[in-house]
């Protein structure tokens, strides 16, 4: 179950490369597109709808939307159709996309590296309030997801986002999708090398550019210098881990092949160092290769943790070598262990400027536009001008003044942000669930505040690092599996033998130390109202019998 970052653990074994050769590889020739997605791709681009939903759909209305630009282009812009009210999880997968879908939509805001100036931050909660009926949602990824977007509103609110220097290009669709970064990157004291430039460039030069646009999946990027590791590299198709060579000094290793969802596998190395300037060319050779030898035909074999099942890391890194940088790489080691559990930044921390951050922990990434704008207010009032989001659904605010961090701490926890949090408000994630997501099975937001203020009274003295990650269907959007406590959602039978909400566990996975995916515990389901119960047993069980440094 568990394997060091130096021998990640698989769950796909490596098979022959060149048995696949039917594919849908371009790079051997296969043009032809085979399924839906690929022929919508091929027919135009998915940044070419920026102009119909600008000229056309935004005056004419929803129903004036070609199908294949609504369930397929829209995203390359930030935007899914949102799940309409009131159908239960059992019709998920018996309806058609169209019976699921509503009027409104989500919007993803991406925010590269997870870094906001007050002023954005103040432009997202106006957005909140004024379009998305006060929805706003921190993802899992330094995303702000909006909700109840009408299409007549997308040119304005782009607008207003581009105003303040942000975007929803690419924020979803098979491309290139937030580069996230340390959250500490360029301000932690403890900081190996500063990824910012990296993610600068790699946004500046990639990002809504048509070289990439049309990938076989999703691609999605990591680059962290942060000794915590606080990027989740190993579920990243391609991750820039900070680490010192001997003799070069600090650059990045280079992780790819990771992802989760229905075949989770984590990410390998190349057993290359790159130094910073060298990152963007090295991300683009690995996009390359995705886009070139990508697997195209079936979509569930798409994302690049297939063919890197089939290569290999020493195949992998042969073709970049040859075929797309035209030169070797640097050998490197392998980065440290992280330095802590918990890498989410939440608490007090001094800065390499001898200022502090403070990071703080909404519940499950949950907040709403007004309050957006009183956190921006409040890093204003205390002389910050720089926020972070966080791959935990948590935020940070930057430079603050010694004597200004006991007030906003106080304000902070006023607002119900707490900066320090109990393991369970610190360590739950919740994906979007059954409220917004058309995939969704069961609730998962609302179950996972309730349970963290649930384990919160019954278990006050619990304290360990802990990660309880909830889903609503068995995607991996809150990565279930690597979480000590996950919950895939899933409908079950009560002890009437009801079928109601409820989801399947998996236990014992982590990232970082001990990087492995949970066991599923064979047969073991718990229904939504036994939760609270069930996770009460287990951590209880777990404090009694527990060794030494066991998790
Ligand atoms: Fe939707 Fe499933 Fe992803 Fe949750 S895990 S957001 S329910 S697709």
């Amino acid at each position: 179950m568990a394997a060091t970052p130096e021998q990640p653990a698989t769950t796909t074994p490596r098979r022959k490369a060149g048995r696949h050769r039917g594919e849908g590889q371009w790079a051997v020739g296969h043009h032809t597109p085979l399924n839906g997605n690929e022929q919508f791709k091929k027919d135009d681009d998915g940044l070419n709808v920026r102009t119909r939903i600008e000229t056309i759909y935004s005056k004419r209305g929803f129903d004036s939307i070609d199908p294949n630009d609504l369930r397929g282009r829209m995203r390359w812009w930030g935007l899914y159709t949102q799940r309409k009210p009131g159908i239960d999880g059992g019709k998920t997968a018996v309806l058609e996309p169209e019976e699921l879908d509503d009027k409104y939509f989500m919007l993803r805001v991406r925010i590269d590296g997870g870094r906001l100036t007050t002023a954005q931050l103040r432009v997202i909660g106006e957005i909140s309030q004024e379009y998305a009926r006060g929805t706003a949602d921190i993802t899992d990824r330094q995303n702000i997801q909006l909700h109840w977007i009408r299409i007549e509103d997308v040119p304005a609110i782009w607008e207003k986002l581009e105003a303040v220097g942000l975007s929803t290009t690419e924020a979803c669709g098979d491309c290139p999708r937030v580069i996230i970064g340390s959250p500490v990157a360029g301000i932690a004291a403890d900081e190996i090398i500063d990824g910012t430039p990296a993610v600068d460039e790699i946004h500046d030069r990639y990002i809504g550019n048509k070289e990439f646009s049309n990938l076989p999946r999703k691609f999605k990027t990591a680059i962290s210098g942060s000794p915590v590791q606080d990027v989740v590299h190993e579920i990243n198709d391609i991750a820039f881990v900070g680490v010192v060579h001997p003799e070069h000094g600090p650059g990045f290793d280079v992780w790819v092949g990771g992802g989760l969802s229905t075949n989770p596998r984590l990410a390998e190395r190349l057993g290359a160092w790159v130094p910073l300037d060298e990152v963007p060319d090295v991300w683009a050779g690995v996009v390359g290769i995705f886009r070139d030898y990508g697997y195209r035909r079936l979509r569930n074999r798409a994302r690049l943790k297939f063919l890197m099942a089939d290569w290999g890391p020493a195949k992998f890194r042969q073709v970049l070598e040859d075929e797309y940088l035209k030169r070797p790489l640097t050998d490197g080691p392998a980065p440290e262990q992280p330095s802590s559990r918990w890498r989410d930044h939440v608490g007090v921390h001094q800065q390499q400027d001898g200022r502090f951050y403070v990071g703080f922990a909404p519940r499950v990434g949950r907040v709403d536009g007004s309050t957006l704008a009183k956190i921006a207010d409040l890093a204003a009032a205390h002389g910050s001008d720089r926020l972070r989001t966080t791959v935990e659904q948590k935020m940070i605010i930057l430079d603050v003044a010694q004597d200004q961090v006991d007030s906003l701490v106080a304000g902070l926890e006023a607002l119900d942000f707490q900066v320090r949090p109990s393991p369970f408000r610190r360590g739950t994630m919740a994906c979007t669930g059954i409220e917004f997501c058309k995939l969704a099975i069961v609730e998962t937001k609302a179950r996972g505040a309730a349970l963290i203020d649930e384990l919160e009274r019954r278990l006050p003295d619990f304290d360990e690092p802990l990660t309880i990650n909830l889903n609503g269907c068995p995607n991996a959007c809150a990565r279930i599996q690597t979480a000590d406590i996950g919950l895939k959602g899933q409908l079950v039978l009560d002890d009437d033998g009801n079928q109601v909400e409820g989801y399947q566990v998996h236990l014992g996975g982590a990232l970082g130390l001990e990087a492995g995916f949970g066991r599923k515990v064979r047969g073991l389901k718990v229904t939504s109202a036994e939760l609270p119960d069930y996770v009460e047993r287990v951590l209880g069980r777990f404090q009694e019998e527990r060794e030494d440094g066991e998790r």
